[in-house]
């Protein structure tokens, strides 16, 4: 089947992908390293329950962040729920829209509701600015979302808590490994949550984990990864069960081992990314501060259509035709997505900057797997696009693109 461009007869330096370009390729360590931890594990016959490799990968995750417990678990939503539920949020709680839609319905699956707050349209976070308003009696808690690894107001958000006398979690599925003011992202709030899914940065197969300087939380959340277990007969409190297994910790701890070079590479493709699309008109490349660290995952571009010629969902159907797998983040938005878009149909007129970067986000493969001659050429593939926006536009007055891929 000819692609998109080539029915349009666009040849230009056109490159092809055999291969498919993906976002959230998996970051993967060492795997001799791998198979001698499953091997390990195996012959122990400890399979799960707080076993020795669990226990290693929780201590060096302590080590790495500074913080006095990390209680890892199944996957970062189990991790999040368990988080919010042990910290006492109830009622109301204020989350940005503009995050993955485990945030809302972590707290949703618990029947707590989630007041949407709008972003920062420069940072894409949570706008501290427009919390105050969406306060009421019901409220209990904030959940900042460290969006793309980049640290929410950290202080900001802290200081509404504290006078509101609110919660306040991170959902830092994206920044492990960041920093906010040079202090490892982990550390701040009442707890904050990690993410070790496959796609992300640092993965356990599937995997999350909870990290808080709270003892008493620390204990809360203990006992509800494990069915309110206290002891072998004794179960003291009610719980769930959201237990990491022996064979996620072992991918925890191969991955922890090559973390370094994940982020070298990581952050050389981002670079590349950042030289490659300089000179294309509409592409904007969101940036990491270098004066923090970073995990640099995720490769995020903000395409303004009235410059590029192209809107954000045809550059993202162009590119799929070509076997770029670019992905449209976060769309449609939280409250956009149901149960929140029946329960309240009008939250998009308080959410503006939400709405617009719903509309023009995008992001492209990085990762380990790729090479950065391939990132050459998807930004040639961009360029080539954006270069011939007219013919491009002219074709589609007459057609609908690929309507499968929506
Ligand atoms: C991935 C992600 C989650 C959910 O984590 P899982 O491990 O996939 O359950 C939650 N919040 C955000 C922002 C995420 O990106």
């Amino acid at each position: 089947m000819k692609t998109k461009l080539e029915q349009l007869a666009i040849f230009g330096k056109k490159p092809s992908f055999a291969e498919k370009m993906h976002v959230g390729r998996p970051n993967i360590g060492n795997k001799g390293r791998l198979i001698e931890y499953i091997n390990d594990l195996i012959d122990r016959k400890w399979l799960t329950n707080s076993g020795p490799f669990e226990q290693e990968l929780e201590q060096r995750i302590k080590d790495l962040i500074g913080v006095k417990h990390c209680i890892a678990m199944c996957n970062g939503t189990i991790a999040l729920e368990i988080a919010i539920r042990a910290a006492g949020l109830t009622g109301e709680v204020i989350v940005p829209s503009f995050t993955f839609i485990a945030t809302a319905h972590a707290l949703q699956w618990q029947e707590i509701t989630p007041v949407f707050c709008d972003v920062d349209p420069v940072t894409h976070n949570i706008d501290p600015a427009r919390i105050e308003e969406l306060i009421t009696p019901r409220t209990t808690g904030i959940i900042g979302v460290h969006v793309w690894g980049r640290p929410c107001e950290v202080d900001f958000l802290s200081a509404i808590a504290q006078k509101h006398k609110l919660k306040l979690l991170f959902d830092a599925a994206h920044a492990f490994g960041c920093t906010y003011q040079g202090q490892m992202i982990g550390r701040f709030g009442n707890a904050e949550v990690f993410s070790f899914h496959a796609t992300k940065f640092f993965n356990t197969f599937e995997g999350g984990a909870v990290v808080t300087d709270d003892d008493n939380l620390a204990a809360k959340i203990n006992l509800m990864k494990n069915f309110g277990f206290s002891d072998y007969d004794n179960v003291i409190y009610i719980g769930t069960n959201g237990k990491m297994s022996e064979v996620s910790a072992a991918m925890g701890l191969t991955g922890l081992e090559s973390l370094e070079e994940f982020i070298t590479k990581n952050r050389q493709n981002y670079q590349q990314y950042q030289q490659e699309l300089t000179d294309i008109p509409g592409i904007k490349l969101i940036p990491y501060n270098e004066g923090e660290k970073n995990n640099y995952q995720y490769i995020i571009l903000e395409i303004d259509k009235k410059a590029a010629g192209v809107s954000r969902d045809q550059l993202v159907e162009i590119l799929h035709t070509e076997n770029v797998l670019a992905r449209k983040y976060f769309y449609p938005g939280c409250h956009q997505m149901q149960p929140y878009r029946a329960y309240y149909p009008h939250a998009k007129l308080l959410l503006p900057e939400t709405e617009k970067l719903t509309q023009k986000v995008m992001a492209l493969p990085t990762g380990i797997n790729i090479q950065l001659d391939d990132i050459t050429e998807i930004c040639n593939l961009i360029r080539l696009i954006i270069n011939h926006s007219k013919e491009i536009n002219h074709h589609l007055d007459k057609e609908i693109i690929n309507p499968a891929i929506n």
